[in-house]
């Protein structure tokens, strides 16, 4: 059994000095895509990615990051698309949970960079929270978008969005969570638009909740959904790889 982490920060400061352990101990996670917040981060994700074979990156402007875009950022952005170990854009997106930036000027560079993205015909990470009604207008008018919903909600209005376009939906460690949204609606997310996601160091999964959470956490995710879904883990672990796989060969 072998499965992918679609979303995780391997590059932020909480793995700079245990990494190698962190990948060592990957399990049955064969491979994991970074996702980036801005400018600096892309290029430490991208030093990452060419010291470990098994690590892609997703290079992006997170949305609390917004407000430090430049004009001159999307240059850099652009450069690094050209890479063979980069997936594509992300995390891009919409946050009104901390509102870090202006909600307009997240609208805008989150509306340019999925824009940017099909121009390039490349792949997006999207994070949305507490946003769900803003980032439906902005996705409706987008088509021949290719998307991974990380991270996703539960939310019944973007999952019929995302079905109607056939985007990926990213299934992470709160679904392990009690009285979560996503648990309770997983069984309405079709298997062929699921892939598995960690987002470390963030959102750990029952049953190292509170811990750094680390790509090889994966499994506790994995096994839960197999309980939810009541199908067994190879089958979910397999169906979830190819999807995962889809995306890194189309990059
Ligand atoms: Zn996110
Ligand atoms: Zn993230």
């Amino acid at each position: 059994m072998k499965i992918i982490d679609t979303h995780a920060h391997l590059q932020s400061k909480e793995f700079d000095n245990i990494i190698d352990e962190v990948i060592q101990r990957f399990g049955i996670v064969e491979k994991v895509f970074l996702a980036t917040s801005y400018i600096s981060d892309i290029e430490k994700a991208y030093k990452l990615t060419h010291n470990y074979e098994n690590l892609y990156f997703f290079a992006g402007i997170h949305p609390h990051h917004a407000g430090e875009f430049k004009i001159g950022d999307l240059d850099i952005i652009e450069s690094y698309l050209k890479d063979e170990k980069c997936i594509g854009i992300g995390e891009i997106g919409l946050d009104y949970f901390y509102n870090y930036a202006p909600k307009e000027t997240q609208k805008i560079l989150f509306s340019s960079l999925l824009d940017f993205a099909i121009f390039h015909n490349k792949w997006v990470s999207i994070h949305i929270r507490d946003a769900v009604s803003d980032s439906i207008d902005i996705l409706s008018s987008k088509l021949d978008l290719k998307a991974i919903i990380h991270c996703f909600s539960g939310d019944f209005d973007l999952l019929k969005l995302a079905l109607d376009r056939n985007y990926l939906l990213g299934i992470g460690g709160i679904v392990t969570f009690k009285n979560s949204l996503i648990r309770k609606n997983i069984k309405h997310v079709p298997l062929k638009n699921m892939v598995l996601e960690t987002d470390s160091p963030y959102l750990a999964p029952v049953p190292k909740r509170g811990h750094t959470n680390e790509p090889s956490f994966l499994q506790y995710t994995l096994f839960e959904l197999s309980n939810l879904l009541k199908l067994p883990p190879e089958e979910i672990a397999q169906i979830t790889y190819e999807n995962s796989l889809r995306v890194l060969n189309d990059k």
